[in-house]
């Protein structure tokens, strides 16, 4: 048995992105910039991905402009919109609850002499109005929070958290990572809401190729200067299969969204309920209803999150420990700790991300095996008490 439960780092492709990306790859390789037929229909094709990705969103196609994936839209938001901002206005303000892609941005940023304050969340996850608002300052360029956080699913009060911004300052840009969100939840693009970031292969499209909403009357420089595709705002030749993939995808995911969320929903309620009822000192991190629907995170006591994933692997389950960035090092991920968990604590977690193409079997073969690892990962820990059958009392 091999269960993917590790949908919030990569998706597979489906069938309706691939499809339709086909020709895009192969007979139909004109340059979308180009004068004769061949070269038209690649440009027509890109304009219907927008717009169709754009509706999915709730957004006009003008507002939408095609990158590289999550990542580079990050990226562009936060660095052209303190570049935008100029000297009089030079703060940043960030959830301690993002992506690297928005944490390390920020980061170097903040390097380069711009003022960076980091909004903490609650225990669950949470950002609260307050807490936001007691970051702001007079010279606050940019705030940045996401909409659905990658590690523990907590979906964000979003459009409440935007509109808080905007009456305290509506000079202060608001940008939000939707990557984990777009296609899974109905995100809401309020007017209150500038620029937010998506990513094809996180919703079942190709990767290496996302997008990111630019509200219109925002002046966002380019990030990328060339040809000046992309209105003039990101210059590279058309990635033309990639826009189709992304907008087939999301398109699908967007129809079938009520479905899929039902199901995964309830994958992932089975899963939940059925580590912390077969594991001792388990835990749930994130929120337990505002969550992402095919989202389950937990953090063992007395357990080492790599190691756990490892034995996982072995039996036919990959999933992760904390976010797939933060697997390279051993530092305990930055947004566990911003929960309030202890370095211990942290470095048991597992995150199990479940989509609607797996089954209930699958879930319960997935909890089987984790109480079976966990168990035997236990059994050599030195902050196991086997005679005891509890943690040692660092927890
Ligand atoms: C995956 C992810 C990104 C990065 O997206 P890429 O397309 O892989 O660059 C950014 N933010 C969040 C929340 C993500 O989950």
């Amino acid at each position: 048995m091999f269960v993917y439960c590790d949908n919030a780092a990569t998706s597979p492709i489906c069938k309706p992105a691939l499809d339709a990306m086909t020709p895009w790859l192969t007979e139909l390789y004109g340059n979308a910039s180009g004068v004769y037929k061949m070269a038209r229909d690649a440009k027509t094709a890109l304009e219907n991905a927008r717009r169709t990705a754009a509706e999915c969103l709730g957004v006009a196609p003008n507002t939408f402009y095609f990158t590289s994936g999550g990542t580079e839209s990050d990226n562009w938001a936060l660095k052209s919109a303190v570049e935008a901002a100029g000297e009089t206005r030079r703060h940043i303000a960030i959830s301690a609850g993002e992506h690297h892609a928005v944490l390390h941005t920020a980061e170097s940023l903040k390097k380069k002499g711009h003022p960076l304050t980091v909004v903490p969340v609650d225990p669950y996850g949470l950002i609260h109005p307050k807490a936001l608002l007691k970051a702001l300052r007079p010279d606050t360029a940019i705030v940045s929070v996401i909409y659905a956080g990658n590690e523990i699913g907590t979906v964000q009060p979003i459009a409440e958290l935007a509109r808080a911004v905007k009456e305290k300052d509506k000079n202060i840009l608001f940008h939000t990572d939707a990557v984990q969100a777009a296609g899974h939840i109905q995100t809401e693009l309020t007017p209150d809401i500038d620029m937010a970031s998506i990513s094809a292969h996180k919703f079942g499209g190709p990767k290496g190729v996302g997008a990111l909403y630019i509200k219109s009357g925002v002046k966002l420089p380019p990030l990328l200067h060339g040809g000046g595709h992309e209105r003039g705002r990101r210059s590279t030749t058309e990635n033309v299969a990639g826009a189709v993939g992304l907008a087939a995808a999301l398109e699908h995911m967007t129809r079938n969204r009520d479905e899929f969320s039902r199901k995964v929903t309830a994958l992932r309620e089975r899963l939940i309920e059925g580590v912390l009822s077969a594991v001792p000192y388990s835990r749930l991190t994130g929120h337990r209803e505002r969550r992402l629907p095919g989202h389950a995170s937990f953090v063992f006591a007395a357990v080492e999150g790599e190691l756990l994933v490892c034995r996982l692997d072995c039996k036919g389950v990959a999933a992760s420990s904390g976010s797939a960035c933060s697997t390279a090092s051993l530092d305990p991920s930055h947004v566990l700790l911003a929960i309030g968990l202890s370095h211990e604590e942290a470095h048991g977690s597992l995150r199990l991300t479940v989509s609607h193409t797996n089954t209930e079997e699958e879930m319960d073969f997935v909890v089987q095996t984790i109480k079976t690892v966990v168990e035997s990962c236990r059994q050599m820990s030195p902050l196991w008490n086997a005679k005891k059958g509890e943690p040692l009392n660092v927890y």
